[in-house]
């Protein structure tokens, strides 16, 4: 007998549907598995064939062929065992074949006949529903996670026993049910950190603003204790809210990279990664010999934070390039090419020397040749790609003494929205959202200078000894400061004030 059961897989962060045909012919008793498979999926015949045997169903003796297709895409992971066993139950006739109808099967097997959670659930139930399925049958530990997609019948169940039961109407297992509103409740705009935490740091607190206005990449340089990562962890509080999509977007990246679970089935708050700077190439931009996001997707509409920036690898560093300019990364393996999506801002932080105090000559003791070597570390390339640049100072005493009333992280976030929606129905009719995605071209279309502006630029030009690159981003940075104001036109002021973003990379790095 034949049959047939629904399933899915996962490629970069969209689902795609994966028939599996279950075969059962007289002949020599044999289990084959076939259609393009990983080891892991390979090796779901094992698994199958112990927790069928002790879920109860002992399988004649007969030739069983199992068939994934497409047969032209590699099929990876655990998720296939339960699928595999229902299509072979049901080719042994213990399940109807019309009862598996609009059905998608996902679930790791244990030998016991236990359901284990897998991977990539919310893109999976996501792209089901796209493809007119109406339930899905996934593991209970992934229930939340698949029930956020809220016009789908997704069932959680926990061994294969629940699941042919429940297809053959012996038992009733009701829907998952998850209340979005209390999920949005309980978690939004709820924050434990807040930037009027942050004493003094006034100008470093105006260059986030700026940068979080117009997604503008940003260099801290300081000296240690001076508050860089305290002020990084604030930036996604000064972000605007996560939109439903937004939020689907990240989430879909999160469940592909088994980091979503039933306490946190969505997520809601615009990510903070900072990873450690040992971390291999592969961790940062994604890879590995099964593709999986790195921590610049895992980033994606938030803040991704690299303190120590010149201890990172120089490779691993140079690798962001590509990303930070397309806002994806692309990781072409031989079984396909896998896309994530990589739109974060870049928010890096250094110690302006090894010892941390340069160019403060009383407390450091490096040469010249020593302070040379290590902001070195730091390519021009990679400068380029960074429009600000700040210096975040050790606060002084007094600053902690008078302990001023500082502005919340909410009067910020006010003033970065005004700012976005100025961008937004500027760039309606562009493929971009943010003044740091200006093209070169499109500069010269919304970042018009007046006369006098057109004078500052060429003295900056020439006393500065810019690039063409480093001339772009100050006009880009320009153009966020008078969308602060909701202004027009880009003045001698908003100009000024990029520059000055511009400048400390000069007095570091002049060679
Ligand atoms: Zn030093």
């Amino acid at each position: 007998m034949f049959s047939k059961a629904y399933s899915a897989s996962v490629n970069g962060i969209d689902g795609m549907i994966v028939s599996v045909e279950a075969d059962v012919s007289d002949g020599l008793p044999m289990f084959d598995l076939v259609g393009y498979l990983g080891s892991e999926v390979r090796e779901a015949r094992e698994r199958v064939r112990i927790s069928l045997k002790n879920s109860g169903y002992h399988l004649p003796p007969k030739r069983i062929t199992v068939n994934l297709s497409p047969a032209d895409i590699r099929k990876e992971g655990t998720a296939f065992d339960l699928p595999i066993a229902i299509a072979i139950l049901t080719a042994f006739g213990y399940i109807p074949q019309k009862n598996l109808a609009h059905t998608l099967f996902i679930g790791e097997l244990s030998l016991n006949g236990d359901i284990n959670k897998v991977n990539g659930v919310l893109p999976i139930v996501y792209t089901a529903l796209k493809q007119g399925f109406t339930r899905c049958i996934i593991p209970a530990g992934n229930v939340k996670e698949g029930a956020v997609v809220q016009e789908m019948d997704v069932y959680g169940v926990s061994c294969l026993k629940d699941v042919i039961e429940f297809l053959n109407n012996d038992s009733l297992l009701e829907p998952y049910f998850l209340d979005m509103d209390e999920l949005f409740s309980n978690h939004r705009g709820k924050e434990d950190i807040d930037f009027s935490d942050v004493t003094g740091q006034e100008l470093a607190k105006r260059a986030i603003e700026v940068g979080a206005s117009g997604m503008h990449n940003i260099l801290m340089v300081g000296p240690p204790g001076a508050g860089k990562t305290m002020l990084a962890k604030r930036i996604p509080t000064i972000m605007p809210e996560l939109s439903f999509e937004e939020s689907l977007e990240i989430s879909k990246i999160y469940s592909v990279s088994g980091l979503l679970d039933n306490n946190q089935s969505l997520i809601l708050k615009r990510p903070f990664r900072s990873p450690h700077h040992t971390i291999t190439s592969t961790a940062l931009t994604g890879g590995g010999r099964t593709p999986m996001p790195g921590e610049i997707s895992l980033a994606h509409l938030g803040v991704l934070f690299l303190d120590e920036f010149p201890e990172f690898n120089r490779n691993t560093i140079e690798i962001l390039r590509q990303p930070l300019e397309e806002n994806e990364i692309t990781i072409t393996r031989l079984q396909g090419t896998f896309r994530y999506p990589a739109n974060c801002m870049l928010v890096a932080a250094m110690n302006p020397c090894s010892c941390g105090h340069y160019p403060n000559r009383n407390k450091c003791n490096c040469s010249p040749n020593q302070v040379k070597r290590y902001l070195g570390k730091i390519s021009r390339p990679l400068l380029d790609r960074i429009d600000i640049c700040i210096e975040t100072l050790q606060v002084n005493y007094k600053d902690l003494e008078e302990k001023k009333v500082t502005e919340t992280s909410k009067d910020i976030r006010a003033r970065v929205m005004k700012a976005r929606e100025v961008q937004m129905s500027r760039y309606c009719n562009e493929n971009f959202n943010y003044n740091s995605q200006l093209t070169p071209k499109s500069i010269s279309k919304y970042c018009k200078l007046g006369k006098k502006e057109q004078i500052l630029i060429e003295k900056a030009f020439t006393k500065m000894n810019l690039s063409a690159r480093a001339y772009h981003r100050i006009l880009k940075v320009a153009r966020t400061i008078a969308d602060l104001e909701n202004a027009d036109d880009i003045s001698i002021k908003h100009l000024s004030e990029a520059i000055c973003y511009r400048s400390l990379d000069k007095k570091y790095w002049e060679e």
